[in-house]
């Protein structure tokens, strides 16, 4: 079965239809091999709306198909991931970005809970700077 036809079934045992335009958005979605933005998947579905690109990207997010990913210019971004709860690693120079593992901050999270009472729900966490590449040539260029 192809990720296309997952994604679709996982969405129709929740109840959603799969439109034609909600598929196309889908297809355009699992194609993309880096990170993307709503417009990019927009350019490349030209039958979709703004509105069916956004709501299906968030469906998707919520699946757990896709993550979501703020740039440091503040711009938001998703990327193809099926890894669960995880955070990023963003190199500000090239735009590289990794994937952590684990969640640095479940310690702070229970703390911060306790503290004030909270149930937390969520949290986003990306860790900006240069990745090793992009240090090592701005060393080199520096000689
Ligand atoms: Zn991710
Ligand atoms: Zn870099
Ligand atoms: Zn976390």
């Amino acid at each position: 079965m192809s990720d296309l036809e997952n994604v679709s079934l996982k969405l129709e045992a929740l109840g959603y239809r799969v439109t034609p335009s909600r598929r196309a958005v889908i297809a355009a979605v699992l194609q993309q091999s880096d990170h993307f933005s709503v417009d990019d998947v927009l350019h490349r579905c030209r039958g979709a709306g703004r509105a069916t690109v956004f709501r299906t990207i968030r469906l998707l997010t919520d699946l757990g198909v896709v993550c979501r990913l703020l740039l440091a210019d503040g711009s938001l971004h998703y990327r193809v991931s099926q890894r669960g709860h995880h955070h990023h690693l963003v190199c500000t120079a090239c735009g590289t970005v990794r994937d952590l593992d684990q969640c640095a901050i479940s310690d702070l999270m229970r703390e911060l809970s306790d503290a004030y009472g909270y149930e937390i729900e969520g949290h986003w966490l990306e860790l900006y700077g240069r990745c090793s590449a992009c240090r090592s040539a701005v060393a080199a260029e520096a000689r």
